[in-house]
């Protein structure tokens, strides 16, 4: 496994894994790697002929106040990481290496990301399609992966890729979590022992929501047990709790099928996400 750091080096890998037909997965992040990630990667191996990992803790998604600085990274555990799923090349450029200009153009997200982590989040999904079409077309995959986990980016960049016509197949990989159902994620080293013990009460709280759900087809009652219980069960601040259809991500109506049962709470300073996706009819 190599890690490649230019955009000059990656462009002479494409070029010629494309010359000799070969497929390309993409599996972008942000580093600071657990096994939601390289479950992407193991998908990703699986599909193709070469595996490309991107490590890039993207400015542009993070707001002024939120965690960029202080965002973990550990380049050599990651690499270990990586190279043991199967990756064939790690590409981790630097800020200006990708950002070497503003030339003030910019893609902006539409309605879907006015909502869920959106609407506290100004901006972050106008940057996620940022590094996300750049890598597209520093990579030019075949397959790109991502995970359920983030299941508003994933709606968002569906549409990015069917709008504007992105010749590569989405992948979407379902929520690595552990083993008290905590879902795996990079922020989960903020947490306390006590914000630890508290969070998997966030993943029981939706299953709680799906089951009302499922029961009783009411999506109020549903919300408002997953709202009490988190609040009794930890000391965290609900961000958002929201039941949508997906992937649209709008209100659910008379026709809708699927669902997203999506969270964010803050349990002491660390902001988690967590979200269910199921069928409310014909089961
Ligand atoms: P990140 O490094 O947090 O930007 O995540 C990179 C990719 O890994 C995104 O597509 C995430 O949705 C995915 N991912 C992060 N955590 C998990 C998880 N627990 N299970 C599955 N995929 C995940």
């Amino acid at each position: 496994m190599k890690v490649v750091t230019t955009i000059a080096e990656l462009k002479g890998i494409i070029k010629g894994a494309q010359e000799v037909g070969q497929s390309i997965g993409l599996v972008p992040t942000m580093g600071y790697l657990h096994e939601g990630h390289l479950t992407l990667a193991s998908e990703a191996r699986k599909e193709n002929d070469i595996v490309i990992m991107s490590i890039f803790v993207n400015p542009t998604q993070f707001g002024p106040n939120e965690d960029f600085e202080s965002y973990p990274r550990d380049l050599p555990r990651d690499t270990k990481l990586a190279e043991s799923a199967g990756v064939d090349y790690i590409f981790a450029p630097a800020v200006e290496e990708m950002y070497p200009t503003d030339g003030g153009i910019y893609i902006r997200a539409g309605r879907q990301s006015q909502i869920l982590c959106g609407a506290s989040r100004p901006g972050h999904f106008d940057g996620v399609l940022q590094v996300v079409a750049k890598l597209f077309h520093l990579a030019q995959p075949t397959r790109a992966y991502f995970g359920q986990k983030d299941a508003q980016q994933v709606a968002i960049i569906q549409t990015m890729v069917r709008d504007y016509n992105f010749p590569l197949e989405l992948r979407t990989v379902p929520i690595v979590r552990e083993e008290d159902g905590l879902a795996k994620s990079s922020r989960n080293v903020y947490l306390t022992e006590q914000d630890r013990s508290e969070a998997p009460a966030i993943y029981a709280a939706l299953q709680l929501a799906k089951d009302e759900m499922k029961e009783t087809g009411n999506a109020e009652a549903a919300i408002e047990k997953a709202r009490k219980s988190i609040e009794t069960e930890t000391s965290g601040r609900i961000d958002y709790l929201e039941l949508l259809s997906y992937p649209d991500l709008a209100q659910v109506q008379e026709n809708t099928t699927e669902v997203l049962l999506a969270v964010a709470v803050y349990i002491g300073k660390t902001r988690l996400i967590d979200n269910l996706m199921f069928s409310i009819k014909g089961e």
